[in-house]
């Protein structure tokens, strides 16, 4: 049986998780609230984080809108993913929500995270 430590990065609160890992078989102890166990989990078997970043804007020199994909996606696509964001330009304006990349990496939209003028 394996033991990892984690910490929960769901809330402030960060319990510090001890999960206990014999092949599929996972218990969960620390955590305050159900969420801290599914993260857990899901950090062993198919982690996921929210990409929050910047685009460029094409008509705007030097300016640019915060974006952020609209779920989270898999941990290990997230360097390929600012590829694809760094080589992207935007065009103003935007509004809060507008979809910047559809779809990326077949992962979740990029969406606008604040109105770009
Ligand atoms: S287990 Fe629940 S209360 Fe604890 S950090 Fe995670 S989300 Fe917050």
């Amino acid at each position: 049986m394996e033991k990892i430590e984690m910490i929960c990065i769901n809330c402030p609160l960060g319990c510090a998780l001890t999960v206990e890992r014999d092949g599929d078989n996972f218990k969960v102890s620390g955590n305050t609230c159900p969420r801290g166990a599914k993260y857990a989990v899901d950090e062993l078997t198919h982690p996921v984080r929210t990409l929050t970043t910047t685009v460029a804007l094409a008509n705007r020199e030097g300016k640019y809108v915060s974006v952020k994909t609209a779920k989270p996606i898999s941990k290990s696509k997230l360097f390929e993913a600012m590829a694809i964001v760094n080589s992207t330009k935007a065009t103003a304006p935007i509004k809060i929500g507008d979809v910047i990349i559809e779809n990326m990496l077949g992962e979740a939209d990029l969406v606008a995270a604040a109105d770009a003028e």
